[in-house]
């Protein structure tokens, strides 16, 4: 008799239970239950215990193969459909932890055992099916394609794809191997390569699942396919997949493929090549030689730094997801009120459903309200994202034309988005039904939070606070959008310092999912730990950052913006500079970078970080002199390049400002190590002071909120690849070339000395 315990049938609907079936103790199968319908179907239902998603780590896959053992022994069964027990989560993949820790023994053991399971669940006499409602994704997929039916919900939360390249490795249980032979391989490869997730619609067009079937009936769907099938079901190959999985044709696209795969990546990705060869020499192969590619591949991709770099930065987003802060409650005063434990960054328990809510210092759930002030480009973002989110929006600049303006941008976002199917029309319309747009603000007691996005002045912001103050209640977060200028400054100006944060979106706020949430002395810790919830609630993922110039990616990327146009004026050409950076891994040009944010915004923060840190950091005179003649970059039409539509050439305007051609003879491995290293010290200077909890969050900030090159896993983590030690020697001799700008902070000296790094060799420990 089955001793698993059976969710309520509105969930599963099964139909009754044959209640004389075998089933094992519940001790031994804790991540999936069997249980055998009236029409003696069995339906295996993943249900990770205390946990809000399923995942294929060892003891699920053992777990499956006993089920198989049980179903192979079972005469009396029809059939087998594979289901979840998750509202929101079918299989979210493969434990990435045991196998981004697992020596290479164990890593081949594991990989060959998952695709012995998955190849025996395919080879079962019986006809099976997935029912899948949630996210299926890598091993959570492969699984599915080892079943004869998938049936999928259309909801949101559907999304079936094979993302292992964007973690430098490829599908290996299966996927490599069974998702060309069901969907053809040109397909395949477009979903394989790009590691790319679709939604439920998009994998019906594709081929990837046989319909879609709302909730409420999925799992009844897929028993009656299987009971009706009743038997393997022999599926004829269609012609397209036909004519494209044969070893000649694997052969000529990859041939034609190649070339184009390592001009995009410049080499940097051995992942997506590797499963280039995998996946065009599989079809042409057996399904066995295929699958032991596929393994031989993953063992060899796993060795790689790119690996190693991508799966950490996973784990990174997933600790920012849950990141939490301990520190000094603070009152109105700013004296500090006494608190258990130092003012550090922990990880806690994700908040999730309503715990994600922004709650006030009761912890009492509240719907969110939020002012934005100023509805340019930073401020007609953070409102059309905080609306999508289901926040209410009050949305505020100085006149009637500039609200308009801001609302016909987020009007725009909006309809972008339907069409990206971001949005349904319903949804997009309700929530634009959330932004109101003012001139004069009402009174804003009811504000979670208010976000200031006006133009970058310091006086301007503190009068705009002070009025914030008069107006908000006692709970609402202060917050500032400011890129460079001084939180604390700002916070001393006002009575209610402990409610202000820096709250720093990037641009453009619906592509950038970083956050910087930036506390000052004053800032009182439960204010923090609101700001933080809310950005995690918001789907953002936030960095902690105490207040200091530019914080942490600005400070970091204006050194390196900086020494691009310094290297300009010395005569180093614009295409070289940036060509270098982009075989760096860099997805963007560092003049081409200036040119988008805008030279005049550029010369700004370039100009506030300077007057700091005098001793290190001259704006070069090309920056002001482009601005002078009003060439802003993309917005002006010309900046170091000209622009048309979405093409850049190389400008002319700015050749006028060379001023002597001692850069000249670099060549780009010269112009990238001056660029790289000057990030390298600035982004130690961080860990130095003290101002983020670790290298890893400078890493992490600088590749989520500056894109740098993901498969070096950070400027710290590339240094420790080159060798602090060798990065020192660089810089020191920059130094005796009478480049000062280039002295090696003392804790890059100091671990250079000890032979140190910034990371021990384990992945994520420092
Ligand atoms: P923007 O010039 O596009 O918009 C600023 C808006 O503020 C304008 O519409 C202006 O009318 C309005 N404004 C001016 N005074 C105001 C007041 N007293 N009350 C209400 N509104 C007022 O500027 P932006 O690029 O959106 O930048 C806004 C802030 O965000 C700045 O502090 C900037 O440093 C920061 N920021 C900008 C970027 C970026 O890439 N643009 C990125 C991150 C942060």
């Amino acid at each position: 008799m089955s001793t698993a315990t059976l969710p309520p049938p509105t969930q599963l609907a099964l139909p009754v239970m044959n209640e004389s079936k075998p089933s094992p103790a519940p001790r031994e199968f804790r991540n999936i239950r069997r249980e055998v319908t009236a029409d003696a179907i069995a339906v295996l239902t993943f249900d990770r215990p205390d946990s809000a998603a399923n995942i294929f780590d060892r003891a699920t896959l053992e777990e499956l193969n006993a089920h198989l053992d049980a179903i192979e022994r079972d005469s009396t069964l029809r059939g087998v459909v594979l289901t979840s027990a998750k509202p929101g989560i079918f299989i979210a993949g493969a434990d990435l932890h045991s196998l981004s820790t697992a020596p290479m023994n164990a890593l081949r053991d594991i990989v060959e055992f998952g695709q012995r399971v998955f190849s025996r669940l395919a080879a079962l006499p019986l006809p099976t099916a997935a029912a899948i409602h949630g996210a299926a994704l890598g091993g959570g997929f492969e699984v599915c394609l080892a079943c004869d039916f998938r049936f999928a919900t259309p909801d949101k939360a559907t999304k079936l794809g094979l993302p292992e390249v964007q973690l430098g490795i490829l599908p290996a249980w299966g996927g490599s191997t069974r998702l060309p032979r069901l969907i053809g391989l040109p397909k395949a490869l477009d979903l394989i390569l790009a590691g790319k997730t679709v939604v439920a619609k998009q994998a019906l067009k594709l081929g990837m699942v046989d319909d879609l079937v709302p909730h409420e009936s999925l799992l009844a769907v897929a028993l009656a396919k299987v009971a009706k099938a009743g038997r393997k079901p022999h599926r004829a190959v269609p012609f397209a997949v036909k004519a494209t999985n044969n070893a000649i044709a694997g052969n000529l696209i990859s041939m034609l493929t190649q070339p184009k795969l390592f001009k995009k990546t410049r080499g940097h990705y051995p992942a997506v090549l590797k499963a280039l060869e995998v996946v065009t020499l599989g079809v042409g192969r057996s399904e066995e030689r295929a699958l032991k590619l596929e393994a031989d591949a993953i063992c060899q991709l796993a060795q790689t730094e790119a690996a190693k770099n991508l799966i950490r930065v996973f784990f990174l987003q997933e600790r920012a997801k849950k990141l939490a802060f301990a520190g000094e409650r603070r009152t109105a005063s700013g004296a500090a009120v006494p608190a258990a434990g130092s003012p550090a960054v922990v990880p806690t328990a994700a908040p999730t459903g309503r715990d994600a809510q922004l709650t006030k210092a009761g912890g009492t759930p509240a719907p969110l309200h939020a002012t934005v002030i100023g509805a340019g480009v930073m401020g007609a973002g953070i409102a059309q994202w905080l609306a999508a989110r289901g926040v209410s929006v009050l949305l505020r600049d100085i006149n009637t034309d500039a609200v308009g303006r801001g609302m016909s941008t987020i009007a725009k976002l909006f309809a972008d988005g339907t069409k990206r199917r971001t949005f349904t029309p319903v949804e997009a319309r309700a929530a634009m039904d959330r932004i109101s747009p003012v001139v004069e603000l009402p009174s804003l007691r009811r504000a979670d939070v208010i976000i200031e996005a006006a133009v970058e002045k310091m006086d301007l912001k503190k009068d705009v606070f002070r009025k914030l103050e008069q107006l908000a209640g006692p709970d609402t977060i202060l917050a500032t959008n400011t890129s460079a200028l001084s939180v604390t400054e700002l916070a001393e100006s006002l009575a209610a310092s402990e409610r202000v944060v820096g709250i720093h979106f990037f641009n453009p706020v619906h592509r950038m999912q970083l956050v910087e949430v930036i506390h000052t002395p004053r800032t009182d810790a439960e204010v923090v730990r609101r700001a933080l919830r809310f950005v995690q609630a918001m789907g953002k993922l936030p960095v902690l950052v105490k207040d200091s110039p530019g914080f942490v990616v600005n400070r970091v990327l204006m050194p390196y913006l900086v020494e691009a146009a310094r290297l300009f004026e010395a005569g180093a050409e614009v295409a070289e500079l940036d060509e270098a950076m982009l075989d760096f891994g860099m997805p963007m040009g560092p003049l081409r970078l200036v040119d988008e944010v805008g030279t005049d915004v550029s010369l700004h923060v370039a100009e506030t970080l300077a007057s700091h840190y005098r001793q290190r950091m001259v704006v070069p005179e090309v920056l002001g002199k482009l601005v002078k003649g009003g060439h802003l970059g993309r917005k002006s039409g010309e900046g170091f390049y000209l622009h048309q539509g979405k093409d850049a050439s190389v400008g002319e305007s700015a050749e006028r400002f060379v001023k002597d051609d001692s850069a000249a003879n670099l060549d780009r491995v010269d112009l990238e190590l001056r660029m790289v290293l000057l990030m390298v010290n600035e982004a130690a200077r961080c860990v130095e002071e003290g101002i983020v909890s670790g290298p890893e969050d400078v890493d992490f900030a600088m590749i989520m909120g500056a894109g740098f090159a993901p498969f070096r896993g950070g400027p710290l983590r590339h240094a420790d690849t080159v060798g602090v030690a060798n990065i020192v020697r660089a810089m020191n001799e920059l130094v005796d070339e009478g480049e000062e700008r280039f002295a090696p902070c003392a804790l890059l000296k100091d671990l250079a000395a000890k032979e140190k790094g910034f990371y021990a060799d384990g992945l994520f420990t420092r």
